[in-house]
């Protein structure tokens, strides 16, 4: 199996061979901040399980961990943390190309979640944008 991905704009793309460690929606307050989204997915791989087309910008985002995205579109892509995840790439899984078929297997960070996120389900719900179904 490999999985495929690239960034909103297409400059940075990447393919990951083999079988992922785990996808998780993370709902730490760094991932929060740095992607302006209130949950947020990775898919991770050992490094060297992952080829990079393309130059992210990398940005250091904590003593040991760094954060890359596209520098043309801004699209956030990898997280990378020698201390916590050593050897290994977590991919923000949004950039993955066909991720119906690759469902979560965990929620991490569980501390940090926002309190209403477990009511997400009696929110009302809209197939496009309210009004315009
Ligand atoms: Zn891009
Ligand atoms: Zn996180």
């Amino acid at each position: 199996m490999s999985i495929t991905g690239h960034c909103h704009c297409g400059a940075i793309s990447f393919v990951a061979e083999g079988k992922p460690l785990y996808h998780a929606l993370c709902h730490c307050a760094d991932c929060r901040s740095w992607s302006g989204t209130p949950v947020s997915s990775w898919m991770a791989f050992k490094t060297d399980q992952l080829t990079i087309t393309g130059q992210p910008v990398r940005y250091r985002s904590s003593e040991n961990a760094t954060r890359e995205f596209c520098g043309s579109c801004g699209t956030g892509l990898f997280y990378r943390n020698q201390n916590l995840l050593p050897d290994m790439v977590d991919i923000q899984s949004g950039t993955i190309d066909n991720l119906a078929l690759h469902p979560e297997t965990a929620q991490i960070m569980t501390k940090d979640k926002l309190p209403w996120m477990d009511k997400l389900e009696t929110l009302p719900r809209f197939q496009k944008y309210p009004g315009m179904e």
